[in-house]
Order: C-alpha cells, then structure tokens, then sequence
C-alpha cells in the first residue's frame, strides 16, 4: 500500500576530509558557500541541495549530499554513523580521493567503510570515484594507483577550477539511467503542490516506527552533537497510489537529555511542521493513554488549522483486553479532546503494521473535503434558513461567504456579533458539518458587524 516516491537521484559525496568534497559540492551547485576550508577533520553540517542538471538534452535531477569527512579527529564516530545513514537511502555514491597526496592509506579505510555500508543496506549503490585535483594534466601512472581500488568507475577533476566537470555529470547520468528508481518528474516541478502531512506526538508513542512501517527503511539517526541531528525528514510517500510530503518530527527526541527538554522541544518542533502542513497524524499511546501532553500538541494542531486524524497507537497492547474496546477508548479520546470532536480516530499497530488499510481512503478524503468551496449565495441562504431553526438573540444576517480553505473558514455579516452566543455558534458549527462534512478540518466562523454601505452618488440634502 505504501511506495516509497522519489523526486530525484541522491547522490552522497563521501571522502577523506580535506580532499575537495565541499568544493566539488558547490561547484556542481554552481554555486560558492561559505564552507570551504583547508583544516583538515574540521567538521560541519550535512548538507543538502536540490538541483536540475541538463545532460545530453534531458533533466537529471539530482539531491547532492555532502558528509563530513570520514578519518578526521573529530566527530569520527558520529560522522561515520551519518554517512552509513547516508548511504542506506543513496542511489549513488562519489567517493573523493586528492590525486595530490596520491592513494593515502586513509581512502582505503574510507573504502572499506563505504562498502560495508553498502553490503548493510543490501542494495545495489554504485560508486563513482572521483580524482579531485587535477588541475593541469593526468598522470597515467597516478590513475594506476586509483584503479587499484578495483573501482572500475574513475573520473578526474579539477573541483577548484572547474575542470573535467560536464564529464563527471555525464559518467553520474549513464549510472543512474542503468538504475531501478522511480522518478516521478511531475513531483521535482510540483513539489509545494503535493499535500504535506506531519506526523506528531509526544516522545515514545511511536512515531518512529509508524514511519519506519510506512516508508519500510530505517530512517532513525541518533546524535547528541549539534549540528549533526536532522530535525525532521521530509518524505515523499505514495499512500495508495498518491503522492504525500510525509514530515517527520520524530528525530527531536535525542537531542535533549532531561524528559522535560524532550517534551518541550516535541511541542516546538511539532509546531515548526505543522506551520506547513495540510493534515496532522497526532499518534496517542493506546497502552498508557492520554496525557496533557497528548493535549497541548492537540491544542497546537487545532491552532494551526492543520486537519487532523488521531491515531490510537499500540493497540495491539490491549488485544486481549476485552474489557477495554475500541468504543470505550474512542469515548475517553472524546472526552479529553473535546476541541477535536471533529477528527476521526483510528487504532493500529505500528509496530505489527496493523491499522493502516484504511489510512490512505481516510487521507484523501479529509484532503478532498478540506478544499470544498462554498459560493456566497448558497452559504448565506444556508446561513439565513439555519438561523429561522435557532437563533436565540434574533441576529440578522446580511451576506456571509467563505474566506479561505486552510483550514476552511468563513466570515458571516451580522447587524450585531453580540447577539452571536456559542449555543448559537455550535448549532452553525454542527449543521455546517451535516450538510458539508469537513471530516477532520477545523472550521473558522466569523461574525463581522454589518456597516449599511451608502451610496456613493447618494446626496446630502
Ligand atoms: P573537504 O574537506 O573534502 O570538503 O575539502 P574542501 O572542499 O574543504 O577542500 C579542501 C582544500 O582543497 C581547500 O583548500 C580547497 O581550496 C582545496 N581544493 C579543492 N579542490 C581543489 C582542486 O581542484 N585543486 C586544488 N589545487 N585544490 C583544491
Ligand atoms: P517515538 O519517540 O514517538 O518516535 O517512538 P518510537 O517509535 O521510538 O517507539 C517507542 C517505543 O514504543 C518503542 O519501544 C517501540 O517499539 C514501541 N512501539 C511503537 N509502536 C508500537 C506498537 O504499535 N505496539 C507496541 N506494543 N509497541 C510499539
């Protein structure tokens, strides 16, 4: 049900430090950034870019990842713990040598490292071996020394003055043409058109292994040194045949050591995602229950007007617990999150991967419901009628219509907003459900005083 989609060929830049990765990076970018240096070990972010190459006439686009050096003093083990997470989602590796310094016995180590990486990840990567440095002429008996690797793709470059450089792109083009991806070139074009769904909760109720369940990689990195823990992953998902920006915020949890910094920085983070997010997956603990945790990311979501499912997690836990069923853990969800009565639950497994078949129809139609469009004459004639059914304070309702889809809200011209009490607002709030749905949407309802608008040729006697 679930198919992992691809935007793009990766491509990981691994190395030594100091052997011109962050060169090459920026001049396959066509671009110079701040990142350059000569100190050997000094380490830095990954980096990522996104970009279209034109080659033999046809877009190649590629996502260019840039390590920190395998072999330096710093950082070593963390580094090469990235790059083996690099590696296990890249579809192809360039491995850096310097033909300055010649073969070192540090490029064999990084070799081993990137093959063992490679034979973990049980996929095919080919590796192109990239001789940087070359920037006058090519010693025969220097490439001799490369080939020896048993690499039996090797290109020389000049990363520093641009040489040798259309035919690296080429030699990476006919790699990764011979390659099984699935490119969907409308995703690279439409990328801020595919819907973006966050999943959030409060740390250990599963959301790493619900992500892991639906994009079936091992996708967890762990690092407690700033700058080399990834916030949250975006990915792009095929959920039943349609394409989903799935943003991860599960990564968050070995950033802070104490339990009260992990539950503060998950709220902070959730909130970063849902800001450009269409739909929340709010995952609850179905083993331990509710918290004021679960009710602050809750009320985070509702803010942001995200739609939102709530789905009850480890519910395999309470398989045998027939006294606890499915309804009695649905009323207690309703009664703690009364502000979400509008959000379907659902229980699964993430662990057993259970739960999930009818995740994606739930998706499209939360989705598809969020965008419906209302005309003015059919809401203020809805509006009127509804409001000769209850209508406690006698308000008078002039043209009301719908001002925006996200979430779905709509600003109502009334002779007097006082006279719009919340009896009278849920009443709206409830029918306007019956009539359109907008299963899991939060719905914005305004009252604005009406101004008698004069008209302008109207003349003061
Ligand atoms: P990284 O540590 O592998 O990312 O290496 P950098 O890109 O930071 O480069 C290390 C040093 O090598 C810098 O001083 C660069 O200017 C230099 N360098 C990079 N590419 C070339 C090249 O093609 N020729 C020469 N001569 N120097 C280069
Ligand atoms: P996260 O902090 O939200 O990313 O949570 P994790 O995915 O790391 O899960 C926390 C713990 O809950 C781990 O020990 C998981 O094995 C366990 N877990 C996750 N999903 C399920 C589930 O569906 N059933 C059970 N029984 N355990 C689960």
């Amino acid at each position: 049900m679930f198919e992992l989609i691809k935007n793009s060929y990766k491509i990981i830049f691994v190395g030594r430090p100091n052997v011109g990765k962050s060169t090459l990076f920026n001049r396959l970018l066509n671009y110079r950034k701040a990142l350059v240096h000569n100190k050997p070990g000094v380490t830095r972010d990954r980096v990522e870019a996104q970009t279209n190459w034109m080659v033999k006439g046809n877009k190649f686009p590629v996502l260019l990842v840039d390590t920190g050096g395998i072999g330096g003093e710093y950082f070593k083990d963390e580094i090469i713990k990235q790059i083996r997470f690099s590696i296990s989602s890249a579809d192809l590796i360039l491995l850096l040598f310097d033909a300055q310094t010649g073969l070192t016995p540090s490029d064999q180590i990084v070799l081993q490292q990137v093959r063992e990486s490679i034979g973990d990840s049980k996929r095919h990567i080919p590796i192109v071996g990239v001789v940087n440095k070359v920037d006058v002429e090519v010693h025969e008996a220097l490439l001799f020394d490369f080939y020896s690797t048993g690499l039996n793709s090797i290109v020389t470059v000049s990363a520093e003055h641009g040489r040798g450089i259309e035919d690296l792109k080429l030699e990476l083009y006919n790699k990764m043409i011979s390659c099984p991806v699935t490119i969907l070139p409308e995703c690279s074009d439409h990328i801020e058109h595919i819907p973006k769904i966050t999943i959030v909760g409060r740390p250990n109720v599963g959301k790493s292994t619900f992500i892991n369940a639906l994009l079936n990689e091992n996708r967890m990195i762990t690092s407690s040194i700033p700058g080399t823990t990834i916030d949250s992953v975006d990915s792009l998902v095929k959920i039943d045949n349609k394409p989903y920006l799935v943003i991860d915020t599960a990564g968050i949890r070995k950033k802070s050591k104490t339990k009260q910094g992990v539950e503060v920085l998950s709220v902070v983070l959730a909130q970063k995602a849902l800001e450009r997010s269409d739909l929340a997956i709010l995952l609850l603990d179905g083993e331990t229950g509710i918290t004021t945790q679960d009710e602050k990311i809750a009320a985070i979501i509702e803010k942001h007007g995200c739609s939102v499912i709530l789905a009850v997690n480890k519910w395999d836990t309470q398989k045998r617990n027939f006294k606890f069923t499915k309804m009695h853990a649905a009323t207690r969800v309703r009664d703690e999150m009364k502000f979400l009565k509008y959000a379907p639950i659902v229980f699964m497994s993430a662990l057993e991967k259970q739960g999930f078949e009818t995740l994606g129809n739930l998706i499209e139609k939360i989705l598809k419901e969020r965008k419906k469009k209302i005309s003015t004459h059919v809401f203020t004639e809805w509006i009127r009628t509804e409001a000769t059914v209850h209508n406690p304070k006698n308000a008078k309702f002039f043209m009301c219509h719908q001002t925006g889809s996200h979430p779905p809200s709509f600003a109502c011209h009334v002779n007097d907003p006082t006279k719009i009490d919340s009896s009278l607002n849920g009443y709206f709030m409830n029918s306007m459900r019956k009539r359109w749905g907008f299963t899991g949407s939060p719905i914005r309802l305004y009252f604005i005083k009406h101004h008698h608008v004069k008209s302008r040729f109207a003349v003061n006697v």
